[in-house]
């Protein structure tokens, strides 16, 4: 008999006290101030619609939060927002619910985390790492990934395995990362002593730059495919023959890192000088907006509507 037979057993048959019965004692009186003990805690299995709304929950304050404290542009703002969202969340404005409309970006994110820590804890290739460039005078504030000397700034970026076929095939990288990158450059290149003033507090964990001057001549990209959180396949199938196509492409199965590449730009030419253009004159805008209490108007050539469906702002952008 096992002791769940033994357990049965005991509710079945009651364990028999041997109470000897006192006639003459009286009966206890009912002690209603008794503080009875809490009811049994009904455990339930982990849940996956529970969860999803404990996630919402928590991307509403966590956004709440950044959003309501942000004063400053990012690199993300610059490389792919639309101008009047920033004008949004840089002045601070509430809207009715922060939380974000596509969760598993959450996880995609912290996905994306783990593979730069990844990358820049098991590599002495960088002589910098997570390089803080924040130029009060711009209200600019980022942080880029590393830099190999005074030349080559290096970009890790995670992506989907869609993107990722495109990167490899094109040998071209994402036109927002490239804009990320000529921000760092612009910035090094033309505030840096601002940026490496002692007297301008930086993000715990990060640095500012250690070099006097930079002239940066090329730019390297470090692609990692993850697919994950994809929504760009209909199935696991598709999903799994795109890795086979990626690996066929490498021709390479020895190649346990066939998820992984690298890309490089020489930027000594004209090639950047647009996209400085760009940078310095989205900054100007951004800070003549904010500067004047103004917001921008749909004719804005900063104004982006493919973001319209993940903007918070979007119930609101549509009144004014
Ligand atoms: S709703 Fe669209 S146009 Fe308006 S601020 Fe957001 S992204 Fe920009």
């Amino acid at each position: 008999m096992t002791q769940f037979n033994d357990l049965i057993k005991m509710i079945e048959e009651p364990v028999q006290m041997n109470v000897v019965e006192n006639v003459n004692t009286p009966e206890p009186e009912p002690n209603f101030t008794k503080i009875l003990p809490n009811l049994t805690k009904v455990y339930e299995p982990f849940n996956i619609d529970t969860f999803t709304k404990e996630l919402y929950d928590k991307s509403a304050v966590r956004n709440q939060l950044y959003r309501e404290h942000a004063q400053n542009i990012s690199a993300y703002d610059i490389a792919s927002g639309c101008i009047k969202e920033i004008v949004y969340k840089l002045s601070n404005t509430p809207v009715e619910s922060f939380a974000d409309s596509w969760l598993p970006v959450l996880m995609r994110s912290t996905i994306g985390t783990a593979i730069h820590e990844f990358i820049q804890t098991n590599s002495n290739q960088f002589t910098e790492s997570e390089v803080s460039l924040k130029v009060p005078s711009l209200r600019f504030s980022i942080r880029l990934d590393n830099l190999i000397g005074q030349n080559i700034l290096v970009e890790i970026k995670s992506c989907t395995y869609t993107d990722y076929e495109k990167i490899i095939r094109t040998r071209k990288p994402r036109i927002s990362d490239f804009y990320q990158t000529m921000a760092y450059k612009y910035i090094l290149e033309n505030h840096l002593k601002e940026a490496k003033d002692p007297k301008i507090e930086i993000r715990k964990g990060t640095s500012k730059p250690k070099y006097d001057s930079y002239d940066i001549k090329t730019v390297q990209f470090i692609y990692v495919a993850h697919d994950i959180t994809a929504t760009d396949v209909d199935s696991f199938g598709e999903a799994l023959q795109r890795i086979k196509d990626l690996k066929r492409m490498f021709n390479s199965k020895s190649n346990s890192f066939f998820f992984m590449t690298t890309m490089l730009v020489d930027v000594t030419n004209e090639i950047a000088t647009p996209y400085i253009e760009y940078v310095k004159n989205k900054i100007s805008a951004i800070n003549h907006y904010l500067d004047n209490n103004l917001l921008p108007g749909m004719d804005d050539p900063f104004i982006d509507q493919s973001k319209c469906f993940f903007c918070m702002y979007r119930n609101l952008c549509k009144k004014n």
